[in-house]
């Protein structure tokens, strides 16, 4: 099964309610988390850590939803993108939890770099490759592969992991949808804004049992 993932609209219309809603709660919660630091310094209760670590959770889902739903809700400035370095050191992040993975970096091309907000992608990146570690439950690869082709950047994240439904597939990118217990579901659509934003295109394939491919194709201008 394969689908091209670049429905604007559907993203456009959920991303932009969800952005809405984000920021009419965050000032709120902003402003009783600052009452409960004040409340903090006149007394000590376990419970008070408690909400304050709550409410902690509750602003990182709400910053994080605004930052993939609005692109440009955080300011960055376009710089020189060397994505075969950057995929690299990504990697390592995951070392811990790659134990039962085999990793194999196929870089090519490793030269060639594009213009683009360097943290919208390092986040795009790792929310890639983290679903692809999450995908795999006993053993399984994951390989990512960088090459330049038609005047395009083409960077692939395959897993051999569980893989994805037919029926779920065009529910990808769609703000909090998730198949998983402690998921998010914001981690696509976070990948989804910033390739669409940088005119780039991606696409899935995906079978249960299998396994995924996300390849992504950004245009180097
Ligand atoms: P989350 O990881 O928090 O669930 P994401 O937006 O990153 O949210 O992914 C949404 C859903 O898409 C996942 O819950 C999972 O069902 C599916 N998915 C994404 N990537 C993969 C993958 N590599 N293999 C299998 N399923 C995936
Ligand atoms: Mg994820």
């Amino acid at each position: 099964a394969e689908r091209r993932l670049n429905d604007r609209e559907k993203l456009a219309s959920t991303g932009q309610i969800a952005a809405g809603i984000a920021h009419e709660i965050k000032n709120p919660l902003t402003s009783v988390k600052g009452f409960l630091q004040l409340l903090k310094e006149s007394y000590s209760h376990p419970y008070l850590d408690v909400m304050d670590a709550e409410l902690e959770k509750a602003l990182e889902t709400l910053i994080n939803l605004l930052q993939v739903s609005k692109p440009d809700f955080q300011e960055e400035p376009l710089v020189s993108i060397n994505f075969c370095k950057e995929l690299t050191s990504l990697m390592l992040l995951f070392q811990e939890r790659l134990y039962n993975v085999i990793v194999e970096m196929d870089l090519r091309d490793s030269e060639k770099t594009m213009l683009g907000k360097r943290n919208l992608f390092l986040k795009a990146f790792f929310n890639l490759i983290k679903n692809a570690v999450e995908a795999i439950e006993d053993k399984g690869k994951i390989t990512i592969q960088h090459y330049y082709e038609n005047e395009q950047i083409h960077i692939k994240v395959i897993d051999s992991g569980v893989g994805i439904p037919k029926d779920k597939l065009n529910m990808l990118g769609t703000p909090f949808f998730s198949s998983k217990s402690d998921g998010t579901g914001l981690g696509l659509t976070q990948v989804f804004t910033t390739v669409h934003e940088h005119g780039g295109i991606i696409r899935v394939e995906s079978e249960v049992g299998h396994g995924t491919t996300f390849h992504v194709k950004l245009p180097v201008k």
